[in-house]
């Protein structure tokens, strides 16, 4: 150790007499001993760092209690930190997919404060199941004879499988065998679950007669699984659910179907691309539909069975279920947004994925109109600020291929280098509330489809 550094280090202050110290008082009074002293102990540590490493203190030595406030400002942001999602992509898995109805937002609200007849029958006194009361309404909106509701619809196919096929085989088209992304692939759950995989088909054809070949007796399911992130196109064949549930029918063989996103109303009547209707699938006679709480559903996240009682039951009693079953504040969102299914002329205003995916580009530009000016004057120094017309995309596994008008706000850098484009977003992230934009073609797009609330954009921007 040099001299000079040995005197850097006698510099120091020892965090007892900084503790003391008067400009601590208010720290220790918002923040409380514990944590102070934490983040003093972290900031002596990264004092000595400097000295060791650049021969220096650090320039905050000189304000303690200013650094140690910054600290504890810092480490307090919450890990879910609320974002503005500009990026185009309305059901976005990493930004937390659908935003909750606000009746469903009160529902939660209340499960967290007050006790719940969660697994409570106020009739009898009996212990109820907890899915029993959702089970109603998902029977009521899709004719199904009964639900279980889980996690994840990954958690759903899961149960489904080890529920009813575990030590036997499952027949699946080989252009069905998809992987969702997170390591969900169709082969590896049915792995997990103790099946076994009997392909049939090609990755573009698979015709009625595959199926019926492959039907043995150790089979135990028909499996459909929606194609949802991708499209084979040309030369294709695939059996519809009701053709394949009729052979499950003459073969005594249940039929079950991954839906993913699936939906309870047919959404071309909103003008937005068809995606397979749960209740459709169970009137063509499928044994069991599997889909997710907070795709198109515009719920929390969970995973939904319906189909055939018998079924049902066996998902019920199987040991996974109580290790995937879902907590009461996912019930109660769940129940509150399936209410809203009870009354679809409102659906498009109260249910806010459904609000966001309906509204018109024309919207959109207006808004964008009305807010350029302002990002004009707040980056036109940098940036070439022009509102475009643009595509947004409806997410988590709705078709890649099924795009929404929209229009954007883009920022396109005066000098042309990327290197600006690169800063732009990062500043935007470091944003008190950070707004998520796409790059794409040499600009920072700012896809206000999903943009509800334009003041506090502006607010957070302009500031
Ligand atoms: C999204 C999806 C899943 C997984 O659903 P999660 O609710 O995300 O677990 C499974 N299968 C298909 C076809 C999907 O699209």
């Amino acid at each position: 150790m040099t001299t000079e550094n040995r005197s850097l280090y006698s510099q120091l202050p020892a965090t007892d007499r900084l503790l003391r110290h008067p400009s601590f008082l208010p720290l220790l009074e918002s923040w409380g001993h514990t944590q102070v002293v934490t983040a003093l102990q972290g900031l002596q540590q990264q004092a000595r760092r400097a000295i060791r490493e650049n021969g220096a203190l650090p320039a905050w030595c000189d304000d303690w209690a200013a650094q140690t406030a910054l600290t504890l400002a810092d480490q307090s942001a919450p890990a879910l930190r609320a974002v503005f999602n500009l990026s185009g992509t309305v059901l976005h898995t990493n930004l937390g997919r659908a935003l909750q109805a606000e009746t469903a937002i009160a529902a939660v609200t209340q499960a967290m404060r007050q006790p719940v007849t969660l697994e409570y029958d106020l009739d009898g006194a009996g212990r109820g199941h907890r899915d029993q009361a959702l089970a109603a309404l998902l029977c009521e909106l899709t004719g199904a004879e009964d639900a279980c509701i889980v996690n994840n619809n990954a958690a759903a196919v899961l149960l489904m499988l080890a529920a009813t096929a575990s030590g036997r085989e499952v027949v699946v088209s080989r252009g069905e065998l998809v992987e969702i992304g997170g390591a969900f692939r169709i082969p590896d759950v049915m792995r997990q679950a103790g099946c076994q995989l009997v392909e049939v088909g090609t990755t573009n054809r698979t015709h009625l007669k595959d199926y019926r070949a492959a039907i043995g007796d150790q089979t135990a399911l028909l499996m459909k699984v929606h194609t949802s992130n991708y499209q084979i196109e040309g030369f294709t064949a695939a059996v519809e659910e009701a053709a394949l549930a009729e052979l499950g029918e003459e073969t005594g063989v249940p039929t079950i179907a991954d839906l993913g996103s699936g939906s309870l109303v047919d959404y071309s009547r909103f003008g937005l691309p068809k995606e397979p209707v749960v209740r459709e699938l169970i009137s063509a006679g499928v044994s069991l539909v599997s889909f997710s709480g907070d795709k198109l559903l515009g719920g929390p996240q969970a995973g939904i069975v319906v189909g055939k009682k018998a079924l049902i039951e066996k998902l019920q009693r199987h040991p996974l279920k109580r290790a995937l079953r879902a907590d009461k504040m996912t019930l109660a969102a769940l129940d509150a947004t399936l209410r809203l299914y009870r009354h679809p002329e409102n659906l498009a205003q109260r249910l806010p994925t459904l609000r966001l995916l309906t509204r018109s580009a024309d919207d959109i530009r207006l808004q964008a109109a009305r807010l350029a000016p302002h990002i004009e004057a707040r980056f036109g120094d940098r940036f070439r600020v022009t509102v475009e017309p643009c595509l947004s995309q409806i997410g988590s596994g709705s078709l890649p291929v099924d795009r929404l008008p929209s229009a954007a706000i883009t920022l396109t850098p005066l000098d042309g280098r990327g290197s600006q484009l690169e800063a732009l977003s990062r500043e935007l992230r470091a944003l008190p509330v950070p707004v998520i934009g796409r790059l794409s073609e040499g600009r920072l797009w700012l896809d206000l489809r999903c943009l509800e609330d334009e003041a506090s954009l502006m607010e957070t921007l302009l500031k």
